[in-house]
């Protein structure tokens, strides 16, 4: 907040729609050309923002998908006579189509093959435009009519600008709602590869999808402004060179925010304009010296500001809270196991790798609130016990019954909403997002509002309850005071924390811990012991994976000792102290 009460953020956002407004009045003829160029840029670099820089995923192709949406309205309204608003829905649901088709097939490649499929689709589909004899072949097509909006004809660049920047405020309004709800929390967990937003329910691979088809949702539209912008199209401007300025454009704004996408578009296009003036001159002959300039800064870029320049600005203004909305109703809970019945069955369960047998027929039960240790040297397996009890891996062998049912057979997100939560040995949080919306990607599975709904704005009521369980969750562990900073600067023992809290949202009955006394100082163990103690006693079973001794003699009812992926010992904590076989194991290297 400024001093006067009004946040930087929104003058910032005044000052800009007020310049939106007078400009195409005021501004000489070819600066509002090089505003609508702005505008059309920033709504495709708004999807690679989406896609690359939130989602990680990148995409050289996105110019084909511009040229999609250019071609079909050029088409229809020329040779059909179509309604350019009609064109535009047309060339959507074709885009929608060729998308979700492409995305099937090249979402599946991983690391530098992506990239590698998207440029070869998008040189597939530029040249399909330049050989196609109905689409005018290289000459393209001239002559499209002007776009009218109620009865009023957009036919001069100064009017069209209006068009044009409506709809960039319209996607960044509906993509900032995207990105701030339960859709926009699993989207932004898929660049650290996904496990983590995998194991509490998210179907990564759809959210890919959705992703991959908002972007180029996206560039259809600005390939539609582009054509009625210009009356014309040729295959020129949808080439790979396109694709690659397209990328630029969002890895310089960056992903911080979504207003990275105009900042990123702006840069690049009066950068570009500049440079191919002033070039020339100083070289004293023609050419693209532009282009080299460009690889030259964005190697630079991607040395020294990795994140684009959107993370400089944005420290410029004081971060804004996520709001955790009032709701009146609780997300509804789990019936909860009566304590002492029989919970989890581990019956003979093998894992195999290779020629390497990580977990050897291992059998072990737990009752409903208990703490259960399950210790062992490094490389005993327990880890993969986890894995095969959340459904993360498939095993080789054997079975696990969960509450009386099978739970072996399905997949982690079917395995989730029976009651299981986990954290992870090496801490798994989005570091940038706040330590409240990581805690809510716990509770993913008990909400159900998808992507449109977000975008629209209309899963408020869920939204309220999901962050509201969260907050309750952090209060619970005691994190409460930190809800709003962000996850990255906690220390490690409040990080793991935080996985304790995210795991309590998805409504457990069994919460998995693996390590979470690692790395932890001495008082930090202490807070995190007294911690499991009242989850305990507040009905909790915990099976817990530990290395410190101390820590867990003190804290279990009960232990599985593991060595070679078998089960060495079972038995009380004083019993497990004075096996003589666990002593040689586990000890044995320590003397
Ligand atoms: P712990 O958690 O007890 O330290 P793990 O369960 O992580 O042990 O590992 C048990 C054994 O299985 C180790 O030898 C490890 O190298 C191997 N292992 C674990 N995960 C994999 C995997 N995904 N692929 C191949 N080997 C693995
Ligand atoms: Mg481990």
């Amino acid at each position: 907040m400024s001093r006067k009460g009004i946040p930087r953020s929104r003058l910032v956002l005044g000052v800009f729609l007020a310049f939106i407004l007078a400009a195409p009045v005021v501004l000489p003829e070819f600066q509002v050309t090089l505003l609508n160029y702005i505008g059309l840029y920033s709504i495709v670099a708004l999807g690679l923002v989406l896609l690359t820089g939130v989602g990680g995923l990148t995409s050289f192709g996105q110019a084909a998908f511009v040229g999609l949406g250019a071609y079909t309205t050029a088409y229809l309204s020329t040779v059909y006579g179509w309604s350019p608003w009609l064109t535009l829905l047309t060339g959507l649901a074709l885009t929608f189509v060729v998308s979700v088709f492409l995305g099937f097939i090249s979402l599946r490649l991983s690391g530098h093959y992506l990239p590698l499929g998207t440029i070869a689709w998008g040189i597939s589909l530029f040249y399909l435009f330049g050989n196609m004899e109905f689409l005018g072949g290289h000459n393209g097509i001239s002559s499209l009519p002007a776009i009218s909006f109620f009865g009023l004809a957009l036919d001069t660049g100064r009017e069209f600008s209006y068009l044009i920047w409506l709809l960039v405020l319209l996607s960044l309004l509906s993509m900032q709602n995207l990105l701030d709800s339960r859709s926009g929390r699993a989207i932004r967990a898929l660049k650290g590869g996904g496990l983590m937003a995998e194991s509490f329910g998210v179907d990564t691979a759809r959210m890919k999808i959705v992703i991959f088809v908002h972007a180029a949702l996206l560039a259809s539209v600005s390939g539609w402004l582009y054509a009625h912008l210009l009356r014309f199209v040729n295959p020129t401007p949808f080439s790979i060179n396109a694709g690659i300025e397209y990328l630029f454009m969002a890895v310089v704004g960056g992903a911080a925010s979504v207003w990275g996408a105009v900042v990123g578009a702006g840069i690049l296009t009066i950068l570009k304009q500049w440079l191919q003036e002033l070039l020339p001159k100083l070289l004293g002959q023609s050419g693209n010296f532009e282009m080299i300039v460009f690889g030259v800064l964005l190697v630079l870029l991607l040395q020294r500001a990795r994140e684009g320049i959107m993370p400089l600005a944005v420290r410029f203004f004081p971060a804004s809270r996520t709001p955790i909305p009032a709701s009146s109703q609780a997300l509804p809970q789990r019936v909860r196991p009566v304590v002492g019945e029989l919970l989890l069955e581990v019956k003979s369960v093998r894992k195999v790798f290779g020629g390497l047998v990580a977990v050897n027929d291992l059998s072990f039960t737990m009752n409903s609130g208990e703490i259960l240790g399950l210790i062992g040297p490094n490389g005993a397996g327990k880890s993969t016990v986890f894995n095969l009890v959340t459904g993360v891996l498939p095993r080789t062998g054997g079975e696990v019954h969960f509450r009386g049912e099978r739970i072996d057979t399905l997949s982690a997100r079917a395995i989730i909403p029976r009651g299981l939560a986990r954290t992870f040995q090496q801490v798994h949080l989005l570091p940038t997002m706040s330590v409240l919306e990581n805690v809510a990607i716990g509770a993913h599975l008990r909400g159900s509002k998808g992507a449109i709904s977000a975008a629209l704005r209309l899963e408020r009521a869920e939204e309220a309850m999901l962050l509201a369980e969260a907050a309750r969750q952090l209060e619970r562990v005691g994190l409460g005071a930190s809800m709003h900073e962000q996850a990255g600067n906690l220390a490690l023992g409040q990080q793991r924390i935080l996985e304790i809290a995210r795991a309590l949202s998805a409504d457990p009955v069994l919460l998995l811990l693996d390590e979470p006394a690692a790395g932890l100082r001495y008082q930090e163990k202490r807070a995190l012991a007294e911690l499991l103690r009242k989850l305990k006693s507040e009905g909790m079973s915990i099976l817990l994976v530990e290395h410190d001794m101390d820590f867990v003699m003190r804290l279990v009812d009960r232990l599985v000792v593991m060595d070679f992926g078998e089960k060495l010992a079972e038995g009380l904590p004083q019993e497990i102290q004075s096996n003589p076989l666990v002593l040689e194991a586990y000890l044995g290297g320590i003397e």
